[in-house]
């Protein structure tokens, strides 16, 4: 047996067209367009390439888009007093600052700098507080990418084991917020795991939804998996690879080829998690032009 394999980039196609056609119609009645800045310090190469998808994607939803390039030596103070300013534009819904920083950088001050109205990806201190406290919040892009992958598929999250392996802020600590609230998409008895977990196989073995989002290359083995469990693979790292034109290839945190033949369902990399994290910053970005004009 062979898992389903779900598909992130056509369910990403699906939600950036019902952003595409709710963008037109905010547009036409209330002549607000959702304005997205994104702020880009260095010149990290994987960075600089999201920073580039993300502008390009939000242009063609009908985004009014701004990408802010600072060298990488950039001061504390230079990278806030954008921020502020961000803040104050009326034609700015929604702010991002792309992670990492370079180290100099104090990160968790200039995430927390930005108005928390405006902050699409969900870090700021007062979303993820709001988030536990199961009030509206704004849910970072990537949890909730894949609560839209497993709703939309149809897999069923009452009740059900989930583990996910992986404690960050941004992908392993909100999603077990998202899987802890009541009603559709949570519901489910979470264990999270890092890397001071001992036994961890035992573990991920109880798994009925298994969420892989660690930054280790291929990971996650076919004898850590429960048969029949649904597998979603956040991981995206970058492997030595001389025979393509960039000299390397893209795999997950999950071992794909061998896990596919004892999981129900698994998420591909590229092609999975990733494409779904855009499309979740768009329909985040959407959400606060709503609530900026009181509608949503
Ligand atoms: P972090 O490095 O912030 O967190 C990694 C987590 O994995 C940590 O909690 C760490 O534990 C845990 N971990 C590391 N080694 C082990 C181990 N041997 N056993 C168990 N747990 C371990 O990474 P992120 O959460 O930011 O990202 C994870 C991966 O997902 C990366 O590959 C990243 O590129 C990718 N990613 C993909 C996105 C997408 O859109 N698809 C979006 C965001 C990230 P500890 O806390 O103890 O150190």
């Amino acid at each position: 047996m062979s898992a389903k394999i779900l598909d992130g980039n056509a369910l990403s196609g699906v939600i950036q067209a019902e952003v595409r056609e709710e963008t037109t119609k905010l547009i036409n009645q209330t002549g607000v367009r959702p304005g997205l800045a994104v702020i880009l310090v260095g010149d990290n190469p994987a960075s600089q390439s999201y920073v580039r998808s993300k502008a390009k994607k939000s242009q063609s939803i009908g985004f009014h888009s701004e990408v802010h390039t600072h060298p990488a030596t950039s001061s504390q103070e230079e990278v806030a007093s954008l921020v502020r300013e961000l803040n104050k534009r009326d034609d700015i819904h929604g702010i991002l600052i792309q992670l990492p920083l370079p180290k100099h950088l104090n990160e968790s001050e200039l995430v927390e700098l930005i108005d928390p109205r405006k902050d699409v990806d969900g870090l700021h201190p007062i979303n993820i507080g709001r988030l536990s406290a199961g009030l509206k919040a704004f849910i970072p892009c990537t949890p909730f990418g894949i609560r839209e992958i497993l709703l939309r598929n149809g897999i069923k999250t009452q009740g059900a084991e989930v583990v996910i392996v992986g404690r960050s802020n941004i992908v392993g600590k909100p999603m077990a917020q998202l899987f802890l609230q009541k009603g559709d998409g949570g519901d489910a008895t979470v264990t999270i795991c890092h890397s001071q977990t001992r036994n961890i196989a035992e573990i991920t073995r109880r798994a009925e939804i298994l969420i892989a989002a660690i930054g280790k290359p291929l990971f996650i083995k076919k004898d850590m998996v429960k048969p029949g469990a649904t597998v979603i693979d956040v991981g995206i790292n970058r492997v030595e690879d001389p025979s393509t034109e960039k000299g390397y290839h893209l795999v997950g945190d999950v071992d794909f080829i061998n896990v596919k033949e004892v999981a129900g369902a698994i998420t591909p990399v590229p092609g999975g998690v990733g494409p779904m994290t855009i499309a979740m910053l768009l329909k985040n970005t959407l959400i606060a032009a709503k609530r900026a004009l009181g509608i949503e």
